[in-house]
């Protein structure tokens, strides 16, 4: 069997979803279809839960807004009579009764509660389709079957509860093709929980590890994996096929294109990810899989934004290394940020951390009463792997480099640009 699985942007109107289902129909394997929510719900849905929670009445226009969304591709989608729509109104009245029902509690457990719905509506929209098409196609609620601890918000999975619920359910007695939602799951006490930011990606992978799949196919709005962002480097080029680690060492740099958690349970079993488009699907696209791949001799630019690098010198003057560092890093972990580099001397220590601004500043509160703390906002950490002098020099034209790390493969800059910068 294989794992397909289809992001926001690919099921963003009717189109998108007709597109899906001729995808689909041309598979012969059995197959579990793993779906985000449409377009950009997941960011209209965090919205609502803005408002709701600070006690503004707006939160329901902003969710009759979606409403709409969902009602019109559903429309657009399904014959009056077919049940297509009356489902959707159904659908929504559970979430609306929640919010004017309930008064809100802990930030992050309603965020999951709410958020999570934009999965669930576009799955039984994608499933109903299918079938409606004429293909066998099973919804499933992953909620029940993939179990994860109850860190809500980026919630971790239970592998051995989550292992035998999941090969049961995915047992392929009663369809040859699964619908079922990306990035949501649920405690075992049955809380609805979620991964963490476009974790469709993971589920995916979690899926295929599981059901020990052939395959993983992630469907994308781009060719396939780039040596760089084509927004940002026009003459970026595919990649035909990444090793695991080349791919695991890129989404972590920024690379957006793949969740960076998605690698680890498909090198585990040694299940390949192909990343295709779904507006060329007839090309190949990129393959990821293990070490033995076609070398492909050119750097890899990545660029992420949005950074904050942080300077720390302990207050007593003691040595940064040691004890100072296990103990911010315990503070990292607790405050749930992610460190992107960390560069130490004798007495400072220097961190890139993505800017998560709420948990930046009581990380701070935190470390201000042993270390003095200096930091700059908005800088881009920039890596290159496989660099050359050429591709150095391109990148750091015009920009003002804060700090540079080098190792063998790889360097790692946080910048930021000069303002009068022309360049790229
Ligand atoms: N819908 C979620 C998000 O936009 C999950 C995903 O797309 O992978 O973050
Ligand atoms: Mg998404």
């Amino acid at each position: 069997m294989i794992v397909y699985k289809f992001g926001g942007a690919s099921v963003k109107d009717a189109e998108g979803i007709r597109n899906l289902a001729k995808i689909v129909s041309e598979e012969k394997e059995k197959l579990v279809v793993v779906v985000s929510a449409f377009g950009k719900t997941t960011n209209a849905l965090e919205k609502v839960l803005k408002a709701w929670i600070s006690g503004d009445k707006e939160y329901i226009n902003l969710l009759e807004d979606i409403y709409c969304y969902h009602k019109k591709v559903s429309d657009e989608l399904f014959q009056t009579g077919n049940g297509g729509k009356s489902k959707i109104d159904v659908l929504f009245a559970v979430l609306e009764e929640y919010l004017s029902a309930t008064s809100p509690s802990d930030y992050d457990y309603e965020y999951d509660q709410i958020v999570s719905y934009g999965e669930i509506w576009s799955t039984v929209i994608v499933a109903r389709f299918l079938e409606n098409s004429g293909l066998s196609a099973r919804w499933i609620d992953i909620r029940g079957n993939l179990i994860t601890d109850d860190r809500f918000r980026d919630a971790d999975i239970l592998w051995n509860e989550s292992s035998s619920r999941i090969r049961s359910v995915f047992s392929f007695s009663d369809t040859i093709i699964y619908v079922t939602q990306g990035f949501i799951g649920s405690t075992i006490a049955g809380q609805t929980t979620t991964l963490g930011r476009e974790g469709s990606d993971y589920t995916a992978a979690l899926l295929a590890n599981i059901l020990d799949a052939e395959k993983v196919v992630v469907w994308k709005d781009v060719p396939g994996l780039l040596n760089a962002d084509p927004k940002w480097l026009p003459d970026a080029t595919r990649l035909d096929e990444v090793s695991y680690r080349e791919a695991v060492e890129m989404t972590f740099s920024g690379a957006k294109v793949i969740h960076p958690k998605t690698i680890k349970p498909l090198h585990n079993k040694n299940i390949p990810l192909h990343v295709r488009s779904f507006i060329a699907p007839w090309e190949k696209g990129t393959i990821v899989k293990s070490e033995n791949v076609l070398k492909h001799g050119l750097p890899v630019f990545i660029k992420k934004e949005n950074q904050i690098m942080i300077s720390l010198i302990p207050r007593d003057f003691s040595f940064a290394m040691g004890e100072n560092l296990s103990r911010i890093f315990y503070l990292f972990i607790r405050h749930g940020i992610r460190v992107n580099i960390v560069e130490a001397s004798a007495v400072s220590i220097d961190v890139c951390l993505d800017d998560d601004r709420m948990k930046v500043e009581s990380l701070i509160k935190d470390l201000a009463t042993e270390f003095s703390i200096v930091y700059n906002e908005n800088v881009e950490m920039l890596s290159i792997r496989h660099y050359t002098p050429g591709a150095v020099d391109r990148i750091t034209r015009g920009r003002e480099i804060l700090l540079e790390q080098r190792t063998r493969s790889t360097v790692r800059y946080v910048a930021r640009r000069v303002p009068a910068n022309v360049g790229q």
